[in-house]
């Protein structure tokens, strides 16, 4: 089956006892037992709940991987990849990763004895050194945020994979619909579900998918041990959302080029970063690894900070927000708000200047977005 049958059919059946065709929102936190230890394949919601189970089928389906699981954001799924290390291990990471990935490894596990590791992920002679000392992770994010790097996942895992290593993919930016980093050799798809997936600025969730069997375990036991289970009504928006996950996908893509072209050649626009745009430093790889360039556009104005927050903030629709993905176009300004905790001389080495906008392009029509940025920009 075609991507769009999948994301409508698979994980999806009738409900054999009333015949309703959408699965009801299972809320229970427990499970009638005939006779102890005798379930219907539940007992307990924590750790598992037929609402994760559809979520879970779309989600390997989508993803093209044989197992998922559902927890109740992205960082929980990664605190549950990462509760499945042990002390001394290392995780190696690329500059720009996302600010909460950064913040769980520095913060929290590096407490525990999981050491971490970030490296400049285009230095092939770097990331060489680096797996050669056996990390017992690569994780990575294609497209990165919020400037849009592009890593070769089908180099990068080959290489992994060479040393033993386990390569994650963050594929929040992408998502299933235009990337697949399990079949380009990824070991295990990391999904924050409240982005692309959800779709709709509603829910909270994360996924991580895999064809290992035994990763699916480890997943599952972490998520049952450490609590980090979704709420059975956010798993049923979730597998709800994900049906039309290639339409909004298309005019997500859609709309971002047009703000792409629209922004090209304008004025006040110094540097534009779209992994669609040929002259994106990455645009062979993009192309060979994506079959469309997502919703996401940043830009550097040749403004002063006061001038971009005086910009983004006299914006009618692009609401200024954080987060991403949603059917509503967003606007977000990196150095004051996701980036706000690295020093102003480091985000500047990172390109993270007080002059870049984050949008994410959503669903309204191309001509009132284009309207919202021009009257925007008239005003600077
Ligand atoms: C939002 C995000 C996450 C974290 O997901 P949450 O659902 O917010 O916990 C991880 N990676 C990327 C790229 C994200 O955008």
């Amino acid at each position: 089956m075609k991507f769009a049958t999948r994301a409508i059919h698979e994980g999806i059946e009738a409900d054999k006892s009333t015949g309703a065709l959408m699965p009801p929102i299972y809320m229970t936190s427990t499970y009638l037992q005939e006779a102890p230890g005798a379930t219907k394949g539940y007992d307990y919601t924590r750790a598992g709940n037929p609402n994760f189970t559809v979520a879970e089928r779309q989600l390997a389906a989508l993803e093209e991987g044989s197992f998922a699981t559902l927890y109740s954001s992205g960082l929980g799924a990664l605190s549950a990849l990462l509760s499945s290390f042990n002390q001394g291990d290392t995780v190696l990471a690329f500059n720009g990763i996302y600010g909460g990935t950064f913040r769980l490894l520095d913060k929290v596990f590096q407490r525990f004895g999981l050491h971490y590791r970030l490296i400049n992920g285009e230095d092939e002679g770097a990331l060489a050194e680096a797996l050669d000392k056996k990390p017992a992770l690569l994780l990575f994010e294609t497209p990165n945020n919020p400037l849009l790097g592009i890593h070769d996942i089908e180099v990068i895992a080959k290489q992994a994979k060479e040393r033993g290593v386990t390569t994650c993919v963050d594929n929040t930016f992408a998502t299933p619909y235009f990337q697949k980093p399990l079949t380009l050799g990824a070991d295990i798809v990391w999904q924050s579900c409240t982005k692309y997936l959800g779709g709709h600025s509603d829910i909270i969730g994360g996924a991580l998918i895999t064809n290992s069997r035994e990763w699916k375990s480890k997943f599952d036991f972490a998520r049952m041990t450490v609590g980090l289970n979704p709420s059975p009504f956010d798993a049923w928006l979730l597998s709800r959302s994900m049906k039309t996950l290639p339409l909004r996908m298309e005019k997500h893509a859609q709309n971002a080029g047009e703000i792409v072209s629209f922004l090209k050649d304008h004025p006040l626009v110094k540097t534009l970063y779209y992994p669609g745009m040929p002259s994106h430093p990455r645009y062979s790889v993009a192309q060979k690894q994506m079959s469309g360039f997502s919703g996401i556009v940043s830009a550097e104005f040749n403004l002063t900070l006061e001038q971009t927050k005086k910009l983004i903030s006299s914006f009618k629709l692009f609401a200024l927000a954080e987060s991403l993905g949603g059917i509503e176009s967003l606007v977000c300004h990196p150095s004051t708000m996701t980036h706000a905790s690295i020093p102003k001389e480091k985000r500047e080495e990172m390109k993270i200047s007080d002059g870049l906008v984050r949008f994410s392009v959503g669903l309204e029509d191309i001509e009132d977005l284009k309207k919202d940025l021009t009257s925007g920009l008239a005003s600077c």
